[in-house]
């Protein structure tokens, strides 16, 4: 390295960018994922759903066992790697049911009964970006475990159909089926490979691959050439015993009292093995073929698979930016926050005095932007009140000398009121900011 060689200018370092289908999530957007999360914690108190936080990074082994050697998941979209300082096998969680499973079983959470969970957060799935796909995206998810019962399946599917309701989401259709339980599903199985194995013909590879290893998966497929073959199969719930079918019967008469439309659909099978019983999607039209926004089902046989004491369990996914991207479509997306007032500051001098009014507001809930100086002053007062007008706050808060001398502050209307403004004492500023805003005192 020659410091004194003036001819090689110094290379600009290169910018460096997200990884492919991995997004930033900025303002104004990232208020609408505050409003969502808002909702739904808001849904889960009401249904008396218990937060529960679980790493984002797991053994390997825990999604391998947990969803299925042979699943799109295990087999093609995880992130996994080596830990450099220990060996450790490691995976960045493509779904938190395992997790969630694994942690109830770690601390031994069901002892005393059956809990009722939710969760939010990212998960990692190296996929083809597109819309309403992405390597990075976010889930949130409910998961009742202990419980057997198809009143729980119930409740789970009335509580997703609550937050639709509440979103404004009306236009997403509900799809059932029950996936019965492994003796009945391994007689399905043994029909059902009898069945495709007469229609090689019109299988695509993959399909052919999982003729043995997962032929349920098929009926799922997305190729059109295959649809015709797959909607003549042999159907599941005709392999159902009575106590499936009754519980399937008692979710139905549930969904039926409570007004929420269903549509039985025989091909929904889900893309993890873990279900049984009652499995679930809702699913709208208007995000193209991304249109699965929730899904879900009962998973009895995973929390012993992992390790643990068996017991039942039930519960859900939704994608986060699928549902907002229908929100945007079809509801009514959430306004960008404003401030309720912006602080003008003609003298810096004011400034110690200028905060402690601030703060004092901000104690009473109000929300204040601070006019930030920009290197040179606060800037003219021209420039102060275009700011203010920008940041949609509907009232300005004007510290000029001779008010603060008096113990007062200007209150000016920016919105409605056209520019009308008042003298306010100092401490009387908070109380004069709720009655405009018809908000009461914290
Ligand atoms: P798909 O059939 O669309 O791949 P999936 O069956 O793999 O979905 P689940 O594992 O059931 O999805 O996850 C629950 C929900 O999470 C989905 O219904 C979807 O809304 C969302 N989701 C799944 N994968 C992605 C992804 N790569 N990007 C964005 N959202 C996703
Ligand atoms: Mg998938």
């Amino acid at each position: 390295m020659n410091s004194n060689n003036n001819a090689t200018k110094p290379s600009k370092p290169s910018a460096l960018t997200a990884v492919k289908g991995m997004n930033d999530l900025l303002p104004p957007d990232s208020a609408r994922w505050e409003w969502l999360e808002d909702k739904v914690r808001q849904l889960m108190a009401r249904h008396a759903y218990r937060n529960l936080r679980t790493p984002i990074v797991e053994p390997t082994a825990l999604f391998v066992r947990g969803l299925g050697e042979v699943t799109d998941i295990v087999e093609k979209e995880m992130y996994s790697f080596e830990d450099r300082l220990n060996g450790e096998q490691l995976t960045l969680r493509p779904e938190a049911t395992a997790g969630v499973v694994r942690a109830v079983v770690e601390h031994n959470m069901l002892y005393d009964g059956g809990k009722r969970l939710y969760y939010m957060g990212p998960m990692f799935r190296h996929e083809r970006p597109q819309r309403g796909r992405y390597r990075q995206f976010h889930q949130i998810g409910a998961e009742a475990l202990g419980f057997a019962g198809p009143e729980v399946d119930a409740e789970l599917i009335l509580m997703a159909h609550a937050l639709w309701q509440e979103l404004g989401l009306n236009d997403v259709r509900l799809e059932l089926n029950s996936l019965g339980q492994p003796h009945e599903r391994a007689a399905y199985r043994t029909a059902l490979i009898a069945y495709l194995t007469q229609h090689t013909d019109v299988m695509d590879e993959e399909a052919k691959r999982r003729l043995h290893s997962n032929p349920l998966r098929i009926l799922d497929t997305k190729n059109p050439a295959m649809q015709a073959m797959v909607e003549a199969a042999p159907k599941l719930i005709d392999f159902l015993g009575e106590a499936s079918l009754a519980h399937f019967n008692a979710v139905k008469a549930i969904l039926d009292a409570c007004g929420v439309a269903y549509r039985i659909n025989p091909r929904l099978v889900r893309g993890m093995d873990y279900y049984n019983l009652t499995v679930f999607e809702f699913v709208t039209e208007h995000l193209g073929s991304q249109g699965t926004i929730c899904g879900g089902g009962r998973y009895d046989y995973l929390i012993e698979q992992i390790g643990g004491k068996p017991a039942p369990a039930v519960g859900w996914a939704l994608g986060v930016e699928r549902v907002l991207e229908l929100l945007k479509e079809q509801g009514n997306p959430p306004q960008a926050p404003v401030p309720d007032v912006y602080a003008i500051v003609p003298d810096a001098c004011a400034l110690p005095q200028v905060h402690q009014t601030l703060q004092a507001l901000r104690a009473q809930g109000l929300s204040v932007q601070m006019h930030a100086a920009t290197g040179e002053g606060m800037g003219s007062m021209k420039s102060q009140f275009k700011k203010a007008d920008a940041s949609g706050a509907p009232m300005a808060l004007i510290f000029g000398a001779d008010e603060l001398s008096r113990g007062e502050v200007v209150i000016k209307q920016l919105r409605d009121g056209a520019g009308a403004q008042e003298n306010c004492p100092l401490a009387q500023v908070a109380p004069a900011l709720l009655r405009h805003l018809h908000r009461d005192m914290a």
